[in-house]
């Protein structure tokens, strides 16, 4: 796996209170690409994420083989940051079988009916898979947190509803993760930073193109009008739970190949750094192959 040295640029250090002017939504700088015009850009960034998706592809191989680990992928956006893009490209390349992916929506009466973590514990990967979450228990510290009315649906005992509460919260989700870290699963967090204007942009085009017109939802231009208060959400969530065993990157999101090529080269290298091994086969198991094989040969 090639050394990407720029990915650390995008994690944020845990126990720092960030600030998300400090990211730039329309990065598209490195060492690699520095020197390239637009065009070699785009060209070389999509060289560089055929390469990490075959990497990818053989670091899931082998991941399920292994079968002590399981990868959680966490991905957290505005609307129209390219969630579903990014998990169609970031997975093209892999074994269906190993991977599966889950969208949260608003929550069921059933799932109310519980804490805010349970609905996400049913839909947690198993040893040797990769799991993608599709929106996350992070909602409940974000959307929820913008709209504190939504509180009063999830049927929680009495109590203020203050700083403390949302730290709780942070702190159930840092345990959480811990707890998950501790028996075998990778975390990693994917916050896709799109600026206001580009998101402007993305909508028209959806508004625009008949074949676009499904996605664009009124709701999605009501969320809008809360642009500051979710960023503020964000900075929040993102600097109390970027932890050293399940880190957030903020992933610039302007440019849909700069956003891809990122989260693959982040995945592949997180996955191709454990330590993975094909399971030993046992002198026993040895002697049964001989004897397969014999039996065969023989037919
Ligand atoms: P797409 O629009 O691309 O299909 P999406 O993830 O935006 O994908 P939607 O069905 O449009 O899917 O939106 C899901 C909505 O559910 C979001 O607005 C999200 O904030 C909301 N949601 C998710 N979890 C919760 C939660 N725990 N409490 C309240 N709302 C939630
Ligand atoms: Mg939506």
């Amino acid at each position: 796996m090639p050394e990407r040295p720029y990915l650390k640029l995008f994690r944020v250090p845990a126990g720092k209170k960030i600030s998300l002017k400090d990211y730039n939504p329309g990065w598209r700088q490195s060492k690699e690409f520095e020197q390239l015009g637009k065009d070699e850009l785009k060209s070389r960034a999509k060289a560089i994420l055929e390469q990490d998706l075959a990497e990818l592809a053989k670091a899931q191989e082998l991941l399920y083989a292994d079968d002590r680990h399981a990868v959680l992928i966490i991905l957290q956006a505005m609307d129209a940051a390219g969630k579903d893009g990014t998990i169609k490209h970031v997975m093209s390349g892999i074994n269906p079988q190993g991977c599966q992916v889950y969208s949260f929506k608003k929550p069921s009466s059933e799932e109310l009916d519980h804490n805010f973590l349970w609905r996400c514990m049913k839909r947690l990967p198993e040893r040797g898979r990769i799991g993608i979450f599709n929106r996350s228990y992070y909602e409940d510290v974000l959307v929820v947190k913008v709209h504190p009315e939504l509180l009063e649906q999830s049927k929680l005992p009495a109590g203020k509803r203050d700083k403390t509460f949302w730290e709780n919260r942070y702190e159930d989700i840092n345990t959480f993760e811990r707890h998950l870290v501790r028996n075998g699963t990778v975390i990693l967090k994917f916050f896709l930073n799109v600026s206001k204007e580009e998101q402007k942009r993305r909508f028209l085009e959806r508004l625009e193109r008949p074949e676009k017109h499904w996605k664009f939802s009124a709701a999605d231009l009501h969320e809008r009008g809360f642009w500051n208060d979710y960023m503020r959400a964000y900075e929040d969530a993102l600097s109390a739970t970027s932890t050293d065993w399940a880190p957030w990157y903020i992933v610039p999101a302007d440019h849909k190949w700069v956003t891809r090529t990122v989260v693959a080269a982040i995945v592949s290298t997180t996955i191709c750094g454990l330590d993975l091994r094909y399971p030993q086969v046992s002198e026993a198991q040895r002697k049964e192959l001989a004897e397969a094989r014999k039996r065969l040969e023989k037919e």
